[in-house]
């Protein structure tokens, strides 16, 4: 007879149940310190749809809050326990990949009503513990297998009260795959298995329920600032590359290629900075000063415009390695040191341009390089041990230095054919945005991050980089909204004709004379920048309500026609708020009208 990884553990379970279903000396106690459990790299027990039990957990939290994640331990095995009628052998199996994670309230210290199932496709990263986890020993060979950290953000944050028991059950649930194993832990007294009705158990498991840091639910769209700074070189100019136009481009190709992972780039401001000097060149820099630079800016902000709650891009002329070469564009990722871990300088000549930046970004969000496996352990992540900590994404073999784009590709190409990856997974890592790969280009509506590496990068962010997230979407939608100020002037001038003030756009406000100044010869608009709203000076010629200092930009038209303001096609200028007031000249007499207090948009 042959009898399975599963029949084993149904034997298991009956030995339980009889050790179980004895009175309990004491009811069931409170979990560890915090209410986390973290795991002890003893083991586990299955926990799985397809085994006779899976576990549930209770937990409580001190206060009242929003549970936003979920941390858990176990191994997932790719092989399972057979009899062949004379032995028991290992044999390849399927490891179990899904949860079903269910959250229920307390019913006198078991599991009662179900409150939450989270959904199947939920964002869980899994990062290899570095254990193996011994399977039991018993008359089969020796047997380990790796163990998994996992972690779940929550889609929507489940609301919970403080003090009140409440228990979470995890399970395998890949159909047909080896039972997955959940982590013991030492903290933690007490849980309940599956059955009906719920059978208390004397085992406990790795998990650690948290509320933070806040968080937006998964699944929503994400903004992140993006502070942009120009460096000025010797001729007070930035390199050519760096206009406001390219700039503009590029943040739509990151929004594009960003796009599936619900993260937008918003770009806050384009500054220009004078080569700081210090620690060496800005403009010219070498990649091995790169956490030097930071250290500067982050210890004076205001001297290298650098931003706490923005991510901060120094566009340079040019970025030299340790042997001269271009460098592209460098950044460092969140887990590493605090002097290097927030930068990103880009060069005129990413690889791939736009796509360049996005991958710089990427690693922003921890996401690395697909040969990851090839590169050192680097700041949480296990590199030749581990790859690139992304389960969806297949090893890449090493792009040498020496190595052309082109080469780089055949290699992979044979190594794909050799580890039989399928076409899926090659396509994966040839667009790849966190590869060297490409040689025919890699484009925005081409490139990729894998589900995976979204999950990744949605985790590195909530954990690391929520300072440079706004608070919901940015102003998008142009307005105009009329002033008329204290005393006020006549309501004559008419927001846009056509449009509002839009990027790209022209603008056309009209100044209605059918009471106001009937016989004008000319009507100027004056547009300022300066405190927009708040000027209010009465004069003899009507209440001025725009400023004069910068001297605001004047346009022209004749009387009654609508004003043409050509609004430049530069993203910078979103959300831009400005003051426009119109002067009529009539023979003898100027008046000036109401305000107009705009904002830029792009509709
Ligand atoms: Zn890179």
């Amino acid at each position: 007879m042959i009898a399975t990884f599963l029949d084993l553990f149904r034997s298991f379970s009956i030995a339980l149940a009889l050790v179980v279903c004895m009175p309990m000396a004491a009811p069931l106690a409170a979990q560890g310190a915090g209410g986390c459990n973290p795991n002890a790299g003893s083991g586990g027990f299955a926990s799985d749809l397809g085994a006779d039990e899976h576990f549930a957990e209770s937990f409580s939290l001190p206060s009242s809050g929003a549970l936003t994640r979920l941390t858990w331990w176990g191994t997932a095995p790719d092989e399972q326990l057979t009899y062949d009628g004379t032995n028991w052998v290992w044999a390849a199996g399927l490891a179990s990949t899904d949860f079903e994670i269910q959250f229920w309230t307390d019913s006198a210290g078991v599991p009662g009503s179900l409150i939450y199932t989270v959904p199947t496709n939920a964002c869980i990263l899994r990062t290899p513990t570095g254990s193996a986890v011994p399977f039991a020993p018993g008359p089969w060979p020796a047997k380990a297998f790796p163990e998994t950290r996992y972690e779940l953000l929550l889609p929507t944050p489940l609301s919970l009260a403080g003090g009140t028991p409440y228990w979470v059950s995890i399970a395998g649930s890949t159909p047909g795959s080896v039972p997955w194993l959940w982590s013991f832990t030492p903290a933690g007294d007490g849980s309940a298995y599956s059955s009906t009705p719920w059978l208390a158990s004397t085992d406990d498991f790795a998990f650690c329920p948290s509320t933070g840091p806040p968080s937006d639910p998964l699944g929503l769209p994400l903004f992140a600032r993006v502070s942009v700074k120009r460096v000025l070189g010797p001729a007070q100019a930035p390199n050519a590359k760096w206009n406001h136009q390219t700039i503009c481009a590029w943040l739509d190709d990151l929004n594009e290629i960003y796009l599936s992972s619900n993260l937008n780039f918003v770009l806050d401001e384009i500054v220009d900075l004078q080569d700081p000097g210090v620690p060496g060149s800005w403009f010219d820099p070498l990649v091995a000063s790169k956490a030097a630079m930071e250290h500067a800016a982050e210890a004076d902000p205001a001297a290298f415009k650098w931003r706490t709650d923005a991510v901060n891009v120094y566009l340079v002329n040019s970025l030299k390695d340790a042997t001269g070469g271009d460098a592209g564009a460098i950044c460092s990722s969140p887990p590493c040191p605090t002097d290097q871990n927030d930068i990103v300088i880009l060069g005129p000549g990413p690889l791939h341009g736009s796509v360049g930046f996005a991958h710089e970004l990427g690693h922003y969000f921890d996401l690395r390089h697909t040969h990851a496996n090839h590169e050192a352990p680097e700041c949480g992540c296990g590199g030749a041990t581990d790859g690139d900590c992304v389960d969806d994404t297949v090893d890449d073999t090493d792009p040498q230095p020496t190595t052309t784009a082109a080469q780089h590709d055949q290699n992979f190409l044979a190594f794909a054919l050799q580890q039989g990856y399928s076409p899926a997974q090659q396509a994966d890592i040839l667009a790849n945005v966190m590869s060297y790969h490409g040689s025919g280009g890699i484009f925005p509506s081409t490139a990729v991050l894998t589900p995976g590496q979204r999950c990744r990068l949605l985790t590195a962010l909530h954990e690391y980089r929520t300072a440079v997230l706004l608070a919901g979407p940015p102003a998008s939608t142009a307005s105009e909204l009329v002033r008329l100020g204290s005393p006020p002037n006549p309501s004559a001038l008419l927001p846009g004709s056509t449009s509002g003030p839009v990027i790209g756009g022209t603008w056309d406000p009209v100044v209605d004379h059918s009471s106001f100044v009937p016989d004008s010869i000319m009507d100027v608009l004056a547009i300022s920048t300066t405190s927009p709203g708040a000027v209010n000076v009465p004069t003899a010629i009507g209440t001025l309500l725009c400023s004069l200092a910068p001297p605001p930009v004047l346009v022209s038209t004749a009387p009654g026609q609508p004003f043409a303001v050509p609004i430049p096609d530069d993203c910078e200028l979103l959300g831009t708020a400005l003051a426009a007031q119109a002067l009529s000249a009539a023979a003898f007499a100027l008046s000036l009208t109401n305000a107009l207090d705009i904002v830029i948009g792009t509709l």
